[in-house]
């Protein structure tokens, strides 16, 4: 319930009434939570699925919250976006992914065929809208002397359905920067597949329960059809394709066959401190 008459009914119901405390709690303690310095960002490998090398990584932000523990995102970035904390959080987790990104960088020169380490980073709807995106991240990438090439944005298929032109400009002003741009949960939005040719992506990362219905090996006939269509309808369009929630060997083979270019899942690792991603990708470069 959103409105405050919704607030009303949850009082009859013990558990939504403990729910709502909680939540009015974080809202409390949110604004102030960056200045302090309780988020934290956890990295989950992005592998190639044809040899098994890491290429990169996704940054996924943790509140660890004084009282509560560590935070996962669906419980406080909601929140973020109605009160507007979003957009520094946002610009706060750019900014440290791509600082961890250089650093990376540093680590690895030279070392594997594979080239630098890359960084994916979640956008929400609500940044998309804010005026300073743009300029926000040229800053960021100038500051630490990273090349536009090795950051991805990740924007969810559903924040870009039906989007107009004045929605999609500034991500089309830094896909031609170099920026790559990467159509999150892919599969689940209902999106007309002719559109794509309209959006600047050059990702789909398809959706965890296309992974998940390749639980059985083979899988069912006509979801492999599912993900076979939409990989050569990607890659037709020049778009690679990465899938998400990868949990055994089974769907990473499947996945691969279906030609699917890049898996990230607890397979391969869960989301951990950056030196853990350094130690699997020193690892994969040095065999
Ligand atoms: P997402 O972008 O779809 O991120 C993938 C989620 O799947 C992550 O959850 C990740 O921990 C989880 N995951 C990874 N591998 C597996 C697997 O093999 N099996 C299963 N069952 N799950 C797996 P997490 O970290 O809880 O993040 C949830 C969502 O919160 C993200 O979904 C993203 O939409 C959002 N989020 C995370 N960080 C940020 C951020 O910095 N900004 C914004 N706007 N949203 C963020
Ligand atoms: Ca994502
Ligand atoms: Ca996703
Ligand atoms: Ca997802």
């Amino acid at each position: 319930a959103k409105s405050a008459g919704g607030n009303r009914f949850e009082l009859a119901d013990p558990e939504a009434d403990a729910r709502a405390i909680t939540r009015h709690g974080l809202t409390t303690a949110l604004p102030t939570a960056l200045e302090r310095g309780e988020f934290f960002i956890e990295y989950q490998p992005l592998v190639h699925l044809g040899d098994g090398s890491v290429r990169g990584a996704e940054a996924l932000v943790r509140w660890l919250h004084p009282q509560h523990g560590v935070l996962g995102p669906d419980r406080f970035i909601p929140l973020a976006e109605h009160t507007g904390l979003i957009v520094p959080l946002g610009r706060w987790v750019l900014e440290q992914s791509v600082r961890q990104a250089r650093e990376w960088r540093e680590l690895h020169g030279g070392v594997g065929a594979v080239g630098p380490l890359r960084i994916n980073v979640n956008l929400s709807p609500c940044q998309l809208t804010h005026p300073g995106l743009v300029q926000d991240t040229v800053d960021i990438l100038e500051r630490t002397g990273v090349e536009p090439d090795a950051l991805c944005l990740e924007v969810t298929e559903s924040a870009l359905i039906g989007a107009n032109d004045d929605l999609l400009k500034p991500l089309r002003r830094l896909a031609e920067m170099g920026v790559d741009i990467a159509l999150d949960d892919f599969g689940t939005g209902y999106s007309n597949l002719a559109n794509l040719r309209r959006l600047p992506v050059s990702v789909l990362k398809l959706d965890r329960s296309f992974t998940q219905s390749m639980q059985q090996f083979p899988a069912d006939p006509v979801d492999l059809k599912i993900v076979e269509g939409i990989v050569s309808l990607a890659h037709s369009l020049d778009l690679a394709v990465t899938v998400e929630g990868v949990e055994t060997g089974a769907q990473a083979e499947q996945l691969r066959l279906l030609g699917c270019d890049t898996a990230q899942g607890w397979y391969y690792a869960r989301p951990g401190p950056p030196e853990r991603l350094h130690e699997l990708a020193l690892a994969d470069a040095t065999g």
